[in-house]
């Protein structure tokens, strides 16, 4: 059992003095409606804090603003740098604490949280330092003068962030942009508040001036509408489903034209290019850590398996091996040693992964594997591999985001590229082949945001993550390409004497 006397005492930091907001470099009670923040692994009321009020986010807005303009933070990369590699430390030495809070309040496995989440925000804040160190524009002459091609700090950026990876998906954000020198306001989920608010006392601790980075709790509906509209906040950036994201653009268009940059959902398949692979059993087992991983709860989720090939035996050895590797997954609590998953996020959640695998069972489909028990207090999911999905179910549609896969057969590549790049989403994919000209041909032809082959994996902070077509609009997380969504390119033109 994991040790988290640290991770209990931050906890009770939060909840005891009900400090929902942080903003001016210090924590304080919000103005809004009171929120119950619930435990998925038992079900059990953690506490209850208030939300930020709308006046709350008015105030923390404007004094970003006045904080952006006049510190040094903008201009000043030497600065920056120093405090976002403080801050990648900082993160480390309290990787206790936030994955106790992400464990508690959003089921996350703590030695997961710790190994993976907490490392990958420290990268970030690194990898980000690094590039904006390196940074001095582009100079060009021309006939009648010289030009310093410059990127620069765009102003007031907003995060709205899921609650599947809730440090992570904030290391995403807000590494890239600090480090471009904006000021920052964050809305974490209302299902995942705690692990921001704590960050938010490292980020001062770490040097990042008062006023330049608030934190404030709510809803969607109460406070991140209201980030959408706001008429001084300038880049909204966003991890999130679909319909919200969407809502982002016309709230954007309805106010000040703020830059939008959404990362959507996906159906990520993972093939099996059959003539090419040798072990099932590492396949299965790796595809097992893709799909069942945070209980499904992922966007890169391989929500579907395609085994490509005409032989009939080496799919029903494949088959074999994704029911063993799916019922060798420990369900359990997310504190306990040797805990895979952990519960999925909420009621809501829960009740519609079932409905959906009710009403695809109801049409034809079949579950494969012998299900785990799960307990019955709290949100639980049994991970689940389900085949003959009919195309007109939900599941058949949709984003599963839950511990499921389908599994499929596709008897050419081309069938199956297509049931990749026919889709709406094109977040993520894998492919396992063991031949290198056809996993380029593979790479050549299927188009999503990132394609892992030979093993699944969202890649690190220096490469692009993204999705095509309906999985994203705008900008890139990691990679050098995230910082485009905090800047402006601008021109500065010098004519000699
Ligand atoms: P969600 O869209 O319900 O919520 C995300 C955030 O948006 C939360 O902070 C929520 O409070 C806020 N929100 C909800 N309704 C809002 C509204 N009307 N106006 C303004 N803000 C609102 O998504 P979720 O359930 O938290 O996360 C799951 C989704 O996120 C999945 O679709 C998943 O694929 C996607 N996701 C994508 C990525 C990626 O990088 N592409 C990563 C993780 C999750």
């Amino acid at each position: 059992m994991a040790d988290s006397d640290t991770g209990r005492q931050a906890l009770s930091t939060i909840i005891d003095n009900n400090l929902g907001v942080f903003t001016d470099g210090r924590a304080t009670t919000g103005q809004g409606p009171a929120l119950d923040l619930i435990a998925p692994a038992n079900g059990e009321l953690i506490g209850t804090i208030n939300e930020a009020s709308e006046d709350q986010l008015d105030a923390a807005v404007a004094s970003a603003r006045r904080t952006f303009r006049e510190a040094s933070w903008a201009e000043d990369g030497d600065q920056r740098v120093q405090v976002l590699r403080r801050l990648a430390d900082l993160v480390i030495d309290n990787a206790e604490q936030i994955a106790y809070l992400d464990g508690i309040e959003a089921g996350k496995v703590f030695a997961g949280s710790v190994a993976e989440d907490v490392e990958d925000v420290a990268a970030n804040l690194r990898y980000c330092a690094d590039l904006i160190s390196r940074d001095d524009g582009r100079h060009l002459q021309g006939p009648d003068g010289w030009g310093w091609v410059r990127s620069v700090p765009i102003g007031i950026v907003g995060a709205i962030l899921p609650w599947n990876y809730p440090i992570a998906m904030l290391g995403w954000k807000v590494a890239p942009a600090l480090a471009a020198g904006n000021a920052m306001i964050i809305k974490p989920s209302e299902d995942s508040t705690l692990s921001a608010l704590h960050f938010a006392g490292l980020a001062k601790e770490a040097g990042v001036p008062d006023g330049l980075f608030h934190v404030l709790i709510g809803t969607g509906a109460n406070i991140g509408a209201v980030m959408g509209l706001h008429p001084d906040i300038d880049v909204l950036t966003f991890t999130g489903s679909g319909p919200v994201g969407r809502s982002f653009l016309e709230s954007s268009a309805r106010s000040n034209l703020k830059k939008v940059s959404l990362e959507l959902g996906g159906r990520a398949a993972y093939i099996v290019d059959a003539e090419f692979a040798s072990d099932f059993d590492a396949i299965a087992a790796d595809i097992a850590g893709a799909a069942f991983g945070t209980s499904g709860q992922n966007c890169t989720a391989a929500s579907r398996v395609i085994v490509v090939g005409d032989d009939d035996a080496r799919f029903d050895e494949f088959r074999t091996a994704l029911i063993s590797a799916a019922e060798a997954v420990t369900v359990g609590d997310p504190f306990a040693d040797g805990t895979d998953i952990g519960p999925v996020i909420n009621v809501k959640a829960r009740d519609r992964i079932t409905a959906w695998v009710d009403e695809a069972v109801g049409k034809g489909a079949r579950i494969l594997n012998t299900r785990a028990e799960v307990p019955t207090a709290g949100t639980w999911y049994p991970p689940t591999v389900i085949e003959g999905v009919p195309d007109d179910s939900e599941l058949g549609r949709g984003e599963i985001f839950g511990p499921l896969t389908q599994l499929l057969r596709r008897s050419t590549r081309a069938e199956a590229v297509a049931a990749i790049n026919d889709e709406p989403f094109g977040l993520a994919s894998s492919v396992w082949c063991e031949d290198l000209g056809t996993a380029k041909w593979w790479a050549d032809r299927i188009r999503v945001g990132t394609l892992a082959i030979n093993g699944y994996s969202e890649g690190t902070a220096a490469t692009p993550f993204g999705g095509h077509r309906q999985s994203g609009f705008w900008g890139r997380d990691n990679g050098p390409e995230a910082l485009d969504t905090y800047q402006e390119t601008m021109t500065v033109w010098i004519a000699p004497n």
